[in-house]
């Protein structure tokens, strides 16, 4: 029986993971759940799980869900804040930590998770394009499980050797091949970019998810992010990364080797896959996703990413050329920009632009510490924000 914490359970990826948990009583049971606002939802999910913790984003909040556990007649115990999420992380009483706080939020709670050395289920992407070197140095030295919950990055996993030491050349590996469906604006004409509405920008062709990485996905920099994530996990060179637009989302990443084998992993476009793939992982299990029906599909297209249409891909691939805290700081100025267009502050093109300016002005200092990288954040956080206005 693994006993899981789920970071972020309120979020699209909480709500799957839990609905494969649901599928498997007899595998799992869940320790925590946490949340920052939807109070409601995570008082269902209370109610269905039974968690021994539930942890919210403020006091007010955490009194709301009180008196819905109460009026339930549940046995949770309801903590706010960072460092209640970060004692979830790392509680002794959980095995299994699914890390899907969006954004820089997760940084600390699913930090708190490696140094712990459990096994991690890593959807916060952000957290490793922040904090890349520390991120794997506290997994190797907890001697925690790093399970990537990315689509793209679950497939590489799957198409990897066993036991492999993150150095591609010695697997003969000759690249990594991650595949992008190119987001709702991949033919749309390029002058009519800037009347996008945030509604058209969170409407992905292929997937269901939450605001932020939706956005993300339209500008291509949910790629740009994944580049990253992906240097960092698989231990692969920017030159060894090459991004495929695959508009259908039916192969979800390959790995090329050095003898001309390509592998590739395949399925419908349904994050329970990949959620089930790491929760059971090395073994199997029903993740409630149906069987592909490639002759319902048809056809698989690609084609070669337009950096002119997609900037903040170009921007991704440069700040990890960079190195130091330029991920960091590119990471911070998409918060800001995503927010600011969801507002309605900015218009679409312009989040490339205020990110790359905010690269511009904010140096990109070495960082050795969490706390000079969080300060960085901060930093560039405030520099964006003050390009807004
Ligand atoms: P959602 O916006 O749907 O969910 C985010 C979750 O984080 C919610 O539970 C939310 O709580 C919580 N949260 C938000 N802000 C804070 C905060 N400041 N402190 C603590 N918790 C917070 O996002 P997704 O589920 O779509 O994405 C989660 C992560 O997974 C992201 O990093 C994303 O890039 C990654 N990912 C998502 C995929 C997807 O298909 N959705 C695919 C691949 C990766 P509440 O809602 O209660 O306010
Ligand atoms: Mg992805």
């Amino acid at each position: 029986m693994q006993s899981l914490t789920i970071l972020g359970a309120t979020g699209s990826i909480g709500v799957s993971t839990l609905d494969v948990v649901a599928r498997h009583p007899d595998r799992y049971r869940v320790f925590a759940l946490t949340g920052q606002t939807r109070v409601d939802l995570l008082a269902t999910q209370c109610a269905q799980f039974h968690p021994e913790v539930a942890v919210v984003g403020s006091a007010e909040a955490a009194a709301q869900l009180q008196a819905l556990i109460k009026r339930d007649g549940l046995g949770t115990e309801v903590l706010f804040g960072e460092q209640a999420l970060c004692e979830v992380a790392s509680s002794a009483s959980c095995d299994t930590v699914m890390a899907a706080i969006v954004g820089a939020a997760g940084l600390r709670p699913s930090l708190a998770a490696a140094h712990a050395g459990k096994k991690l289920l890593l959807a916060n992407k952000e957290a490793l394009v922040i904090s890349g070197q520390l991120f794997m140095d506290a997994v190797a030295s907890s001697g925690a499980v790093l399970l990537p919950i990315d689509s793209e990055h679950n497939a590489i996993f799957q198409c990897l050797p066993i036991g492999y030491q993150r150095v591609p050349p010695q697997h003969g590996i000759r690249k990594i091949l991650l595949t992008a469906s190119g987001g709702p604006f991949l033919d749309r004409d390029l002058a009519s970019f800037d009347s996008i509405t945030p509604e058209q920008a969170v409407a992905h062709p292929n997937w269901s998810m939450g605001r932020k990485i939706s956005v993300d996905s339209a500008t291509m920099m949910n790629k740009g992010l994944e580049v990253i994530e992906a240097h960092w996990l698989f231990g692969a060179s920017a030159a060894q990364i090459e991004v495929v637009i695959h508009p259908q989302s039916v192969i979800h990443s390959m790995v090329a080797y050095a003898d001309g084998s390509v592998l590739a992993q395949l399925g419908n476009p349904d994050m329970r896959t990949p959620i089930a793939h790491a929760l059971a992982y090395p073994e199997r299990i029903d993740s409630g996703v149906d069987a592909i029906d490639l002759a319902r599909i048809g056809q698989l297209d690609f084609r070669k990413p337009d950096f002119l249409r997609f900037p903040c891909l170009q921007l991704a691939f440069d700040v990890l050329q960079s190195g130091g805290c330029a991920p960091a700081v590119l990471n911070a100025a998409n918060e800001i920009a995503v927010q600011a267009f969801l507002d309605g502050r900015i218009g679409f093109s312009r989040i490339a632009q205020l990110i790359a300016e905010t690269l511009h002005r904010v140096p990109s200092a070495a960082v050795d510490t969490l706390d000079s990288l969080l300060a960085q954040d901060q930093v560039a956080r405030a520099q964006a924000l003050a390009l807004l206005h």
